[in-house]
């Protein structure tokens, strides 16, 4: 199991590629041999249908590991020459192995937790709300904070906002801060309103906003920036938490064959417990984390730059934020809300003076940092192309990889100036069947056709990077891939396809998911296809998802993932 790869195996097998990338004899002799003087692999996985990735060599039947390093590929009878004594052989039974998936935006300790927190997402009533929440609130520990969820009013009918009096009921004795499912609003309890000394008085911050009745006092909802003013009384996660919700994610991102996940957000407490992870030899995924651009000055005194580190764990990118979400309507638009008079969302407090915004992309450019933005409404997106193009202006030019997270609701004209910037466009297929249901309503037509517009993207010659931003999505690629394929909408009116002219081809929508997320994280030389010389991350699926119906491409499921040539998931094996 993966847990015995300690360190001081890592570091002997990386002795021995260095090694033999040097020509230098290979100084382990009882791994056995073949041929003269060639080491033998320690893992061959034949029969197999493989979609590499790479346009040189797409298609193969076998592929062969040496150390955590891919050494061969291509038809069966080739790659048994790898085969040595001692060599793990893995039967494919002809099923279709692919490139380990590479999440490009998560929250993965946010993940991991709430995969054991109250269960919100897919309530359809108030009452189920209320009820889930009692439930969970009569077992937890009195005092404790009760978080997460990933509630989603849209679901309800009438879909009304929750308020505080709804729980505070049955909550007594626990704050609440539950999370919508965007991540861009949460539902306090009163008891947690009083502890942040949130009242009637209290003035909506810049970015941000208290959402308030009739008669001034707040709901409980939050927006945005506000939702800071409960998290200065919240406790954050004790390293017990941290260690255990990581765990839980790293098993999920294990079981859905992702091997790679890029942490947006990433708090310090989290890249101290991946660092011990990772001396355990547990960290069954590689992951490139973006603390908060707050930080920036961390991170530039450093002086390591852009993608600093070993492949398992890296740091180097920073996450600004320039607005909100649509389903919170604070996403920031040229023009309001189609369902909301003079509402055209808010910039993030990031963004709040712009100049001062600018000042730190600088600052981050000039200490080679990687910058992934939020950006959802189409003035946002163009407010940070023109900030990203304010510091290339100045800076000159370099290869700098910037990223706009989401990317959602474009200006007709911004496509262009996306492609000239070499700006990645690092998006969730899955929103775009999730807000489909509702998009249009808030935004109308015109707006609604430029939403998720990944052929468009492609068309202008954007780098697409896929990711799910889970939780608000759920980590599964297979729905990902769904999504992006058949764009039908998760209420079924769009079985054809929602603007079906911006559907992806499963193999363009892999290559996104694989290849194109290693790209945006300066890592496509090192993995994101199969070929000689990269990481032998690689997942086996149930079904061949390049020859099936679209529509049957969310009911796949993983047979086993690979990291590094260590096998870290096997449907077949027992649960622990
Ligand atoms: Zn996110």
């Amino acid at each position: 199991m993966f847990c015995k790869l300690t360190a001081a195996v890592f570091i002997a097998a990386m002795a021995v590629i260095a090694a033999s990338a040097l020509g230098a004899p290979i100084p382990n002799a009882a791994r056995g041999a073949v041929g003269n003087s060639r080491p033998a692999a320690d893992l061959i996985i034949h029969d197999a249908h493989i979609w590499t990735v790479n346009p040189k060599q797409p298609e193969a039947d076998a592929v062969a590991v040496l150390n955590d390093r891919i050494v061969a590929v291509g038809s069966d009878a080739d790659v048994m020459r790898w085969r040595g004594p001692r060599t793990r052989m893995v039967d494919a039974l002809g099923k279709r192995l692919l490139p380990g998936f590479n999440d490009a935006h998560v929250h993965f300790s946010d993940g991991g937790a709430s995969l054991s927190a109250v269960q919100l997402t897919q309530v359809t009533s108030l009452k189920e709300f209320v009820r889930r929440i009692a439930d969970y609130a009569a077992h937890a520990p009195k005092g404790e904070w009760i978080r997460n969820g990933e509630w989603d009013e849209t679901k309800w009918s009438p879909a009304n906002l929750p308020t505080r009096q709804d729980i505070d009921a049955v909550t007594p004795d626990n704050p609440v801060a539950i999370d919508r499912y965007d991540g861009h609003m949460l539902l306090a309890n009163s008891k947690a309103l009083a502890l942040a000394g949130i009242t009637s008085q209290t003035p909506d911050p810049p970015g941000g906003v208290i959402v308030r009745d009739a008669s001034g006092q707040p709901t409980g909802a939050l927006k945005d920036a506000a939702t800071e003013l409960l998290q200065k009384v919240e406790p954050p996660p004790n390293p017990a938490q941290r260690r255990r919700a990581l765990l839980s994610a790293l098993h999920e991102a294990a079981m859905r064959g992702v091997t790679s996940v890029q942490d947006m957000s990433l708090d310090y407490g989290d890249l101290a417990a991946y660092s011990q992870l990772l001396d355990e030899g547990k960290l069954s995924v590689r992951v490139y984390g973006a603390p908060l651009i707050a930080r920036v000055e961390d991170q530039a005194q450093l002086g390591l730059g852009r993608a600093f580190g070993d492949p398992s764990l890296r740091i180097g990118a920073l996450k600004m934020f320039a607005d909100g979400s649509l389903g919170s309507r604070t996403a920031y638009f040229t023009e309001p809300y189609s369902d909301e008079q003079g509402n055209r969302g808010l910039l993030f407090s990031d963004m709040l003076p712009l100049i001062k915004a600018g000042q730190r992309l600088a600052r981050a450019d000039a200490a080679n940092l990687q910058v992934c933005t939020h950006a959802i409404g189409d003035a946002a997106i163009k407010t940070v192309l023109d900030l990203y193009q304010a510091v290339e202006k100045n800076a000159g030019p370099k290869d700098r990889r910037w990223r706009i997270e989401h990317a959602q609701h474009m200006a007709a004209a911004d496509f262009e100036r996306f492609a000239q910037l070499h700006v990645i466009a690092s998006v969730q297929p899955y929103q775009a069947i999730d807000d489909g249901r509702w998009a249009e309503a808030r935004i109308g037509h015109d707006r609604a056709s430029r939403t998720y517009a990944f052929r468009t993207f492609m068309q202008h010659g954007v780098r697409l990077a896929f990711g799910t931003d889970w939780p608000v999505a759920p980590l599964d690629p297979m729905l990902t891939l769904y999504a992006a394929v058949t764009r039908a909408t998760l209420d079924g009116k769009y079985p054809q396809g929602w603007f079906p002219e911006q559907k992806l081809s499963i193999r363009e929508a892999i290559a996104a998911y694989t290849i194109g997320s290693a790209y945006a994280e300066f890592q496509e030389s090192e993995k994101g296809s199969i070929e000689p010389g990269k990481l032998a991350d690689m997942v086996l699926l149930s079904q061949d998802v390049l020859n099936i119906a679209p529509a049957a491409i969310r009911d796949t499921h993983v047979v086993k993932t690979f990291l590094g040539g260590v096998e870290v998931y096997d449907a077949a094996a027992p649960r622990e």
